[in-house]
């Protein structure tokens, strides 16, 4: 699967905002973010009235980046969330949230979703008992999410399961850290995910 491997601060400091790609430390004052609060490059501490198609553009930005998704697949994502009944918007939001890179961060098997990729492409995480190596997977309601006996031996999997705060937790998941397993309650609607993304301005970008 391709993937973006440049340097991922730029990301967020390009966005203008915190996007919570790197784990812990995002919430350190290391973060590129607290440091250097404009885009990067020599133009970056100008400032532009941005156009309406800028704010679109940037809006399906920040949604790839947060997710991890490159423009192809993105785009995809868009066009089978065209084709569901409901809001585009809505349905678009929901395809990325159930990939399974995602729900293994949210589930707190992962510090961030980058993290929870590299987990699952080494084949440390098992959907309803079978061992799943795929990212992009989708998830449905009641599947349940679970380690690998080797994956349970994972330092940063277990460190991470540790700080797992239930208040953190999407009320469409459950887990029990102790035994290292989750289970999709149900799709999640609009209001259960917790995002800042706009969904509205990249359903207007695409429909031009
Ligand atoms: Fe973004 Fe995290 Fe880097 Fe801060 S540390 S700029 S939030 S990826």
């Amino acid at each position: 699967m391709a993937r973006y491997t440049g340097p991922v601060c730029k990301l967020c400091r390009r966005e203008k905002e915190k996007l919570f790609l790197k784990g812990e430390r995002c919430l350190t004052d290391k973060c590129a973010m607290e440091r250097r609060p404009y885009i990067p490059g020599e133009h970056g501490k100008r400032f532009s009235k941005p156009s309406q198609y800028s704010n679109q553009l940037r809006e399906k930005q920040k949604a790839k980046r947060i997710y991890g998704v490159l423009e192809k697949q993105f785009r995809r994502y868009y066009d089978i969330a065209a084709r569901q009944k409901g809001i585009t918007g809505e349905n678009l939001l929901r395809v990325l949230e159930t990939r399974l890179d995602n729900v293994v961060y949210r589930l707190s098997f992962a510090a961030s979703r980058a993290e929870a990729r590299q987990s699952i492409k080494h084949g440390h995480i098992m959907v309803n008992g079978q061992r799943v190596n795929i990212p992009s997977y989708r998830v449905k309601q009641d599947d349940v999410i679970g380690l690998t006996e080797h994956g349970s031996k994972v330092e940063r999997i277990k460190e991470s399961l540790k700080s797992a705060s239930k208040a953190e937790l999407p009320s469409w998941l459950e887990i029990d850290s102790k035994a290292g397993v989750g289970k999709v309650l149900g799709i999640p609607t609009c209001e259960q995910i917790d995002t800042s993304i706009k969904d509205k301005l990249i359903v207007e970008l695409y429909s031009k």
